[in-house]
């Protein structure tokens, strides 16, 4: 039997309506000869909502904890969906993370999968069941405790099921139609694109386009899965919604595929740190130890009189989240105070924002920086940090010119029009 995957965001399965609505769709491909393991998330809201019940009542709660009571919500979204499929006289059970077992690490709220042994739902695909429903966003430790994947966790447990039984496809079921060449939310002249690679779709996960957790993608991509995009609010088809794929299967792709922003970004630079070696590891040691996500690094060259004597002296930039701004001054300012580095100002910005566009066509169209600065330049747009990758360039520039830029970016690369 050929076998699906499909996964339902929190607001596909929101109340028993939608529960009925996605069920239905589950219903048509069963009835197209698919075996399908379908992935719930909680009901829209639920998981925000246990999270809140367990931060009121332990601040310093203990994660085994944490992980018990806020995968709960996915659990009463399965057997929903089952005995709703039931009622449609669809063969179909639920299982929670442990029945499977989908054994993950004990990391609990970021645990990663260790394995997804078949055989208990292969058999009962055997004996006749035709949809196993399975709860998204959790799995169990070897000690038989239950863990959940981090936030958004459902989707890279939709991949891990189409990865570990094969599947022709991963159908991820959300409240949009598929994935843009930037929010539309920002920029009426968005555009739906048919097909987005691996590559590009990472960048822009990761960059702040939120329609798919981060893991999902690099995992699908690590094991070929065909991901597909769709909403579950219109009838859809085989043509609906976006393609997450290889970039073979991408015939032609323009230079710049999506603009991408991150809005709640800060900077933090070191004024006159010593540029000797061991510097960067000396600044950015302490950073990691504390648990700050660094992304974007600058040093610069300044040679200046320090300390009465000519020394070679630099000033070292990075942006970091906003809300880790605190932990990072401490971490920096203890790392001065035992003597591990010096500087003489620390000046810290926390009204920026991260603008990117994104395209695999990069690597081989030329001035795709250039294009990209004229336009921001047209609007008098000032660039405090630039980075490059491959198929990404990325910009820190003041948080009230976001929209604008991305407007003007997208403009730029008219990515309005198709290939
Ligand atoms: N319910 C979980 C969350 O809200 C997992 C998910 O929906 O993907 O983060
Ligand atoms: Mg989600």
């Amino acid at each position: 039997m050929p076998l699906l995957v499909m996964k339902f965001g929190g607001t596909s399965v929101a109340n028993l309506d939608r529960i009925r609505n996605a069920a239905a769709k589950v219903k048509r491909e069963v009835e197209r000869g698919y075996d399908v393991i379908v992935i719930v998330s909680a009901m829209s809201g639920k998981t925000n909502e246990l999270v809140n019940w367990v931060e009121q009542t332990s601040p310093l709660y203990d994660a085994r904890e944490y992980d018990a009571v806020v995968a709960s919500g996915e659990n009463v979204t399965a057997g929903l969906m089952a005995l709703t499929l039931q009622e449609m006289d669809v063969p179909a059970r639920s299982w929670q993370g442990w029945q499977v077992p989908i054994l993950t690490t004990s990391a609990h709220a970021a645990a990663r999968f260790k394995d997804i042994p078949r055989d208990n739902i292969d058999r009962k695909f055997a004996e006749g069941m035709k949809v196993a429903v399975v709860a998204g966003f959790q799995g169990v430790t070897d000690e038989g405790r239950i863990t959940t994947l981090g936030r958004g966790g459902s989707d890279t447990t939709a991949v891990a099921f189409a990865a570990a039984f094969a599947a022709e496809r991963c159908d991820i079921y959300t409240d949009v139609d598929g994935v843009y060449t930037t929010d539309p939310r920002i920029c009426e002249k968005a555009r739906r694109l048919d097909r987005i690679s691996f590559e590009e779709m990472l960048e822009l996960a990761s960059l702040g386009a939120k329609v798919l957790q981060t893991r999902s993608v690099e995992l699908a991509m690590r094991y070929k899965v065909k991901l597909r995009v769709l909403t579950s609010f219109e009838d859809t088809d085989e043509t609906s919604g976006t393609l997450v794929c290889d970039e073979e299967d991408i015939m032609e792709s323009k230079a710049v595929s999506g603009v991408a922003y991150s809005r709640d970004e800060a900077k933090m630079t070191l004024v006159t740190v010593e540029d000797r070696p061991g510097i960067a590891a000396a600044i950015f040691g302490p950073l990691a130890e504390a648990g700050v996500n660094v992304d974007m690094i600058v040093q610069n060259i300044s040679e200046k009189d320090y300390g009465g004597r000519p020394t070679a002296v630099t000033d070292m930039t990075f942006s970091l989240p906003t809300n880790q701004v605190a932990r990072a001054q401490k971490a920096l300012e203890d790392a001065r105070a035992a003597g591990a580095i010096s500087y003489e100002d620390l000046v810290v910005d926390t009204a920026v924002a991260k603008v990117s566009v994104v395209g695999i066509g990069m690597r081989s169209h030329a001035g795709v920086a250039a294009t990209m600065f004229k336009a921001l330049a047209a609007e008098g747009i000032n660039i405090k940090v630039i980075t490059t990758s491959e198929i990404k360039i990325s910009v820190l520039i003041d948080r009230k010119y976001m929209e604008l830029a991305v407007q003007a970016l997208h403009d730029a690369f008219e990515l309005e029009k198709a290939a």
